[in-house]
C-alpha cells in the first residue's frame, strides 16, 4: 500500500473518532486538542493514555506505547500491520454511499421547483434568493418515486433501506420534507430534512456526526458564526454573514469542537436559541466556556426575546440590525 493511501485511511478514521467508537472516555487537556484517558493498552487506574487529536497520534506514559491508528489497531487486537490496515479499511464507509446521496440528492434538487408547497415553505422561512437556494442544494422530497428513480439508477431495496432512505416498506423516509445535502470536504456525507407538514420536523440519515456545515468556507474567517439550524444560517447567508456555520444542534461532536477550537485568534460569537426550556442558553454558556478554554474568544449573541437568528430577520430585523447584536455580545 503507498504511503499516501495510508494517510488518507488514518484521516478518514480520525483515531479520537474511533477511540470513542470504542468507548474510550477522556478529558480534554491544554489548548491543544489533546485528550488523556485510561489507557486501553493495559490496566491501569490513573489515566496515562494521551491523544493528540490534530497529530492524530496516541502515547501511553504507563506502558511506552504509542503511534498512530493502524499501531493503535495492532497493538489491541494483537494483529500484524497488514491486518491492522485490512480491518481499517473494512470500517470505511464504501465511497458507493457518496454517489447514492448524490444522487438522492440531485433528485431532490429536481424536485423542489415542482412542489409549490415546498417553495411556500421556504418562503415562509424566509428564504427568497434562489441563488442561495440553489448553493444550498436544497431540495424536496414529495414522497413516492424516490425509490424507484434510484433502484433505475442500479441501486438494490437494500441498499436504500439500509442507508436510510427508505423504510421496510420502500417508502420515501424524508417524504414532505425539505432536504439540504451535508458536505464535508466537498463529499456528501447526510441529508437533512425538514418537514414542511406535521410530521416530526428534524430528519438525519443515521450516520455519524461529523464536522461543521459548510465549514469549509468559514475556516479562513477569524470572526465565525455558529448557529444551530440550517435555516438560522440560511437567513444569515442571506443577509450578508457569509462567515456563519452550523453545528445541526446544540451539542457539538469533538470534530466539530476541534474545527472551531484550530485557531487561537479566532472569535466564535454563539447564536443558539432563546428556547423557553433554556436548552440552548446553557449549551451556549457551556460552550463559550469550553472555547474560552481553548483560547479562543467565544461571546454569546443574546437576540430580542425569543428569537433565533431565522425569526429576529423574519420579524423584520435588518443585516445592521444583526450586526449590532454582535457587537453588544459579552465574553464570559
Ligand atoms: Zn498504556
Amino acid at each position: 500500500m503507498l504511503t499516501e493511501d495510508l494517510e488518507h485511511l488514518k484521516q478518514r478514521i480520525p483515531l479520537l473518532d474511533y477511540l470513542q467508537r470504542c468507548h474510550w472516555t477522556a478529558r480534554r487537556v491544554g489548548p491543544h486538542p489533546e485528550f488523556v484517558g485510561l489507557c486501553p493498552l493495559h490496566p491501569e487506574t490513573r489515566p496515562s493514555f494521551y491523544v493528540n487529536a490534530r497529530k492524530n497520534l496516541f502515547f501511553c506514559h504507563g506502558c511506552g506505547r504509542g503511534g498512530d491508528l493502524i499501531r493503535f489497531v495492532e497493538l489491541s487486537q494483537k494483529v500484524s500491520f497488514r491486518q491492522s490496515v485490512a480491518y481499517l479499511q473494512r470500517q470505511i464507509p464504501p465511497p458507493a454511499d457518496a454517489d447514492l446521496l448524490d444522487q438522492a440528492a440531485a433528485f431532490y434538487q429536481l424536485q423542489l421547483h415542482r412542489h409549490p408547497e415546498a417553495v411556500q415553505y421556504l418562503q415562509q422561512r424566509g428564504l427568497r434568493d434562489p441563488a442561495l437556494i440553489e448553493e444550498l442544494g436544497i431540495g424536496y422530497a414529495p414522497g413516492g418515486n424516490l425509490r424507484a428513480h434510484l433502484t433505475a439508477k442500479g441501486y438494490g431495496f437494500d441498499v436504500l433501506r439500509d442507508i436510510g432512505l427508505i423504510d421496510a416498506q420502500g417508502r420515501d423516509r424524508f417524504c414532505r420534507r425539505v432536504v439540504f445535502p451535508l458536505r464535508q470536504q466537498g463529499r456528501l456525507v447526510n441529508l437533512y430534512g425538514r418537514s414542511v407538514g406535521d410530521a416530526f420536523p428534524h430528519r438525519l440519515l443515521p450516520r455519524a456526526k461529523g464536522g461543521l456545515f459548510a465549514w469549509e468556507s468559514v475556516r479562513q474567517c477569524s470572526t465565525v458564526i455558529l448557529v444551530e439550524g440550517l435555516f438560522d444560517l440560511a437567513a444569515l447567508w442571506q443577509a450578508g454573514f457569509r462567515n456563519t456555520t452550523s453545528a445541526l444542534g446544540i451539542h457539538l461532536a469533538p470534530a466539530q469542537f476541534d474545527e472551531l477550537g484550530d485557531a487561537p485568534d479566532r472569535r466564535v460569537y454563539i447564536a443558539f436559541d432563546q428556547d423557553e426550556h433554556q436548552a440552548g442558553q446553557r449549551a451556549a454558556q457551556a460552550l463559550a466556556q469550553r472555547l474560552e478554554g481553548a483560547g479562543v474568544a467565544a461571546p454569546i449573541l443574546h437576540l430580542p426575546a425569543g428569537h433565533d437568528p431565522n425569526s429576529y430577520f423574519l420579524s423584520g430585523a435588518t443585516a445592521r440590525d444583526f450586526a449590532a447584536s454582535l457587537q453588544a455580545a459579552p465574553r464570559l
